[in-house]
């Protein structure tokens, strides 16, 4: 069934057949967290995309190479190039050392991620990881023209780059509008024009993150990191670089610039852009003050939400719609989708219940191909630029078909055993490998408590012993305990 699958590509505008570089291989790369801080929601519903397209490839058969990032460095506050480093600053605030706060919050990333079912990437390379490249890709650029150096900084030369290219191609801006919207140089700024971006950045006395140079003491730019860990893993040339769509402008703008300018190559093929999650119509975000934590849903202990919900329901909340499309967070629609997830739930528990018996009855044509037509549904579906809304819907049919089976409205030998096979495994493969919405005890639960455990301590911390006391009695129930340790605190099986 490899054929067919089509996406919604930003840089053409158009819906294109998938056909990679290098097939059966896949190169994908994804922007990653910028870890100073715990992930919300938003953030999730971005890796969770991702993380159907790579599951749906890899059952298509590719043999995809993920690539996804951990910004630890260079992320600047108003990501303005003037701003402060956002980790340096939480590590201020915090009183930790900047790799403290990396770790932490890299931690708590792939506890959210396993909590959600949402595979790990086959690399997960870092910006400190890579200054060298940094570096060398600097150098590059400035060798070619596309960069000049300031004081120690140096800076992208977007002007020289769109004398031969489209810098704007992707968000669809000209250079001239970025220009005449931009304000202007106020004489402190060292560019030579304010649409110009950090590829190296002078650390000034006291900056925290700083490393030694050719121009001296400082630190990579932000957009630089994703050009130069991409091309590293996946090549000059390669198939698909995702991220959310606020990263379109100028992020992904830049880092096209970059790869083109120091390689003369296209860099990535198709780029796939996810909708926000939003709030009330706002987008969900921690400047708005409107984001709630994953810790938060599960507890059910943000002010916007009226009960605790499972991970397993937000997964199938999030897939009911498409990854392009803004999905609006409310109690209504994650009360339904606890409803709908239950359903399929029960589904996989009832499927490995089933087993074909011949029971002598007719061969019903009709019935056959019904289930046929629903099988194929699933592809048509998921080859539509990732469509899960509407394979969840195709799944709901089958599972009707597969509970007329378990009450015997429908029998056996009416459908053979060949299409009842067909059917138990597409509605399995679909909704555990596919959407990786599996049955919740199979969670890992442990990264769930960890989470708990950190709500937990920050609730003790900030001394809010109501809900210090509602977490315990929580976990209580659930037949866990709480021990506070001298430096962190640990759960155990209450005896
Ligand atoms: P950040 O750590 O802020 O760089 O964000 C990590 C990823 O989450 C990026 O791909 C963002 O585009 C994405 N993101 C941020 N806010 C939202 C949101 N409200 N809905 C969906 N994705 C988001
Ligand atoms: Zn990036």
């Amino acid at each position: 069934m490899r054929p067919g699958l089509k996406v919604y590509n930003s840089l053409s505008k158009e819906k294109e057949i998938f056909e990679p570089l290098n097939a059966p291989y896949v190169g994908m790369y994804v922007c990653g967290p910028t870890v100073y801080s715990n992930v919300h929601l938003g953030n999730v519903r971005t890796f969770m995309s991702f993380d159907v397209i790579y599951r749906y490839l890899k059952h298509l058969d590719f043999k995809v190479r993920y690539v996804r990032n951990i910004t630890d460095v260079g992320h600047l506050q108003g990501d303005e190039d003037d701003g402060e480093d956002k980790i340096s600053k939480r590590a201020k605030l915090e009183n930790l050392e900047p790799m403290e706060i990396v770790q932490k919050y890299t931690n708590d990333f792939h506890d959210v991620m396993a909590m959600f079912n949402i595979l790990p990437p086959d690399i997960e390379p870092s910006a400190t990881g890579h200054i060298i490249e940094q570096i060398e890709m600097t150098r590059t650029l400035l060798e070619k023209g596309l960069a000049y150096e300031v004081d120690g900084s140096v800076y992208f030369d977007v002007e020289a780059y769109n004398k031969t290219n489209h810098y704007g191609k992707l968000s669809g801006r000209k250079l001239e509008d970025l220009i005449s919207n931009t304000r202007e140089l106020d004489g402190q700024d060292e560019k030579r024009n304010p649409v110009d971006f950090a590829l190296w950045k002078k650390a000034t006395k006291g900056h925290l993150m700083r490393w030694p140079s050719p121009w001296g003491d400082g630190f990579p730019g932000w957009h630089l990191e994703c050009s130069v860990m991409s091309t590293k893993y996946l090549g000059a040339n390669f198939d698909i670089h995702g991220g959310g769509m606020d990263l379109k402008f100028p992020h992904h703008e830049c880092e096209i610039a970059q790869n083109h300018g120091a390689t003369d190559e296209e860099g990535a093929k198709y780029w796939l852009h996810t909708n926000m999650l939003t709030v009330n119509g706002q987008k969900m975000s921690k400047s708005l003050g409107n984001s709630f934590l994953p810790s938060e849903l599960i507890a059910g202990s943000h002010e916007l939400l009226d009960k605790p919900y499972s991970p397993m329901t937000v997964r199938f909340f999030m897939l009911q719609s498409h990854y392009s499309s803004t999905l609006d967070f409310s109690n209504e629609a994650l009360t339904a989708a606890q409803k709908g997830y239950t359903k399929l739930a029960n589904g996989l528990k009832l499927i490995g219940e089933l087993s074909y018996t011949e029971d002598g009855a007719e061969k019903n044509e009709k019935a056959i191909k019904q289930i046929e037509q629903i099988c194929n549904n699933c592809y048509f579906a998921m080859n539509d630029d990732f469509n899960t809304a509407l394979t969840i819907g195709h799944l709901f049919n089958l599972l009707k078909k597969i509970n007329s089976i378990h009450t015997g409205n429908l029998k056996y030998s009416e459908i053979g055993e060949e299409v009842f096979d067909k059917m138990i495994s597409t509605f399995k493969t679909f909704t555990v490998n596919v959407l990786g919405l599996v049955e919740e005890e199979r969670i890992n639960s442990k990264s769930v408590l960890n989470i708990l455990t950190d709500l937990y301590k920050e609730a003790k911390d900030a001394k809010d012993y109501d809900k210090v006391d509602e977490i315990r009695a929580k976990l209580k129930d659930l037949g866990l305990v709480l021990k506070d340790m001298k430096t962190k605190v640990d759960w155990a099986y209450e005896e």
